[in-house]
């Protein structure tokens, strides 16, 4: 299998390159040009399997420049009883007979990015030894709006042949999310708070990709860039496993026979939990109806109702941070391939975005989305009723991010009518947010500090308070920079000096 860029469909580099590259040379993101394809009968026998096999044999069918055995062990590695909390890695919650939550947030960092990124730095390392690299380091760039930077650091740290900068909005992630990072440990990392948003960050790093001079005074330093942000194949397809995974769940226990159809809605950002669950789809998940949901910030519900993406509309700062963008990268991939792998296309439509700040899709491409996506949004509002009304029925507590998919979820629901058994991801501990959660319980702001919070939440959950939270408060902060969008270089190059 061979990886195309979404901007040049004639590149066409292995999985180890596109994933030690991380983006291509054009701007475009990498793409594979088939798709595995699992039978029912192939999933009956993964329902058996344990989360480690079944995470291989999905891997085996996108990274096939990798060894089965290579695949099993950086499984192993990443999908531990020590580094999870439970053994199923992602649990399945059953709020009723057709709705479940896939609770993809019991890794290190509390958040679903920890599934991919626990993995990442191994599939990295065997990727640079695969493609001649392994005599050099990794300088992984993240930008991140909130989640994807410690779970990237926690993933990254002190291992060997990489070095990791993280750059975040400085006003745009929750108080205990940036105490994660500030307190990150490990000798490779770096982390800088950005004046700006997420998009500015994001647009940030995408230019120091972009530049021929760093990349050369890099190169002198036998350091090349790589990233760790979903616009990473390698990113994605650890995501399209649990997709899998949690199908042969749903079967293992009797709540769905093998080959029935299921919904999938999912809290969206940058579009790559989503996208993940849109190619296990391809890959021969019965998956019905792909449920996009955003908060204030709902420019992605815009388009797939419309076609029109136009990013020229207001940023909000929401209570579910993480999904507070209007510049989804991985679009890219899905629009891609919905237009039959037109890159001309893509090229055109990527010009107008950074040009103008919108673009209009064609006719065939649009029917193709409503094919598949349904959409919608919330309000903080709406994230908090959901908040309170969740505990009040079922005395479950969930973050605001898996909030605004369960309230997308219900208007879907009393407007269609459609019964379909139902998955939502469930993307962050309530714990990383605990303040705002309380908020929504109590219907008053919460007082104290925020570990005093997170105990209050667990008393409230009764559930245990997640240790690697709690030890934040004894952890000394060892990174309080910040910068300009246009200082990033600058950090890069010193940050690696
Ligand atoms: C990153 C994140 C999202 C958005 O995921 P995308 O893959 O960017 O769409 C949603 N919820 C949480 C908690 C996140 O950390």
């Amino acid at each position: 299998m061979y990886y195309k860029s979404t901007r040049n469909s004639a590149v066409g580099v292995t999985a180890s390159q596109a994933i030690a590259m991380g983006i291509s040379q054009d701007g475009g993101l990498f793409v594979p040009d088939s798709m595995p394809w699992f039978s029912y009968d192939d999933l009956r026998e993964l329902a058996n399997e344990s989360y480690v096999k079944r995470a291989a044999v999905v891997l085996g069918g996108f990274l096939t420049d990798f060894t089965a055995q290579e695949l099993e062990d950086c499984c192993a590695t990443a999908y531990t009883r020590e580094k999870f909390e439970t053994d199923s890695i992602a649990p399945i919650y059953m709020l009723e007979n057709n709705l479940y939550l896939l609770e993809l947030w019991h890794g290190p960092t509390c958040a679903f990015k920890d599934l991919a990124l626990q993995l990442l730095p191994q599939l990295l390392s065997h990727a640079m030894a695969k493609t001649g690299a392994q005599e050099k380091t990794a300088a992984v760039l993240v930008a991140t709006s909130g989640d994807t930077g410690k779970a990237a650091l926690e993933g990254f740290r002190d291992s060997a042949g990489s070095r990791i900068i993280v750059f975040y909005p400085e006003q745009g992630v929750s108080r205990i999310q940036k105490l994660q990072m500030q307190t990150q440990e490990g000798d490779n990392v770096s982390v800088c708070a950005i004046r700006g948003n997420f998009d500015d960050a994001q647009r940030g790093v995408k230019a120091i990709f972009a530049d021929d001079a760093v990349k050369d005074t890099l190169a002198r330093r036998g350091m090349f860039l790589s990233s760790a942000n979903s616009i990473n194949w390698g990113r994605l397809v650890p995501q399209i496993a649990y997709y899998v995974s949690c199908y042969c769940d749903l079967i293992k226990n009797g709540r769905i026979a093998c080959g029935e159809h299921i919904n999938v809605v999912v809290p969206t950002g940058n579009f790559g939990n989503i996208l993940a669950a849109y190619y296990a789809k391809k890959c021969g998940i019965p998956i019905n109806r792909l449920i996009c949901a955003s908060n204030a910030n709902n420019v992605l519900t815009e388009f797939i109702k419309t076609g029109i993406y136009s990013r020229n509309r207001p940023f909000y700062t929401t209570i579910s941070p993480s999904m507070d963008i209007l510049i989804s990268s991985n679009l890219e991939r899905l629009l891609f391939d919905l237009s039959g792998c037109d890159d001309e296309k893509l090229r055109g439509w990527m010009t107008s975005l950074a040009a103008d700040g919108r673009y209009e899709v064609d006719a065939p491409v649009k029917e193709r989305l409503r094919e598949h996506f349904s959409a919608g949004f919330c309000s903080d509002d709406g994230t908090r009723a959901t908040i309170k009304s969740l505990y009040e029925r079922y005395n479950y507590i969930c973050d605001p991010h898996t909030a605004v998919a369960l309230n997308v979820y219900e208007q879907y629901r009393s407007l269609t009518g459609d019964g379909t058994k139902t998955v939502v991801a469930s993307t962050a501990s309530p714990f990383k947010f605990a303040s705002d959660v309380l908020e929504a319980v109590k219907g008053t702001p919460a007082q104290g500090d925020d570990f005093a919070m997170v105990n209050e939440l667990a008393a409230l959950s009764m559930l245990n308070a997640p240790r690697q939270l709690l030890q934040i408060r004894e952890k000394p902060l060892r990174f309080t920079e910040n910068c300009e969008v246009g200082q990033m270089k600058d950090f890069v190059l010193q940050s690696l000096a």
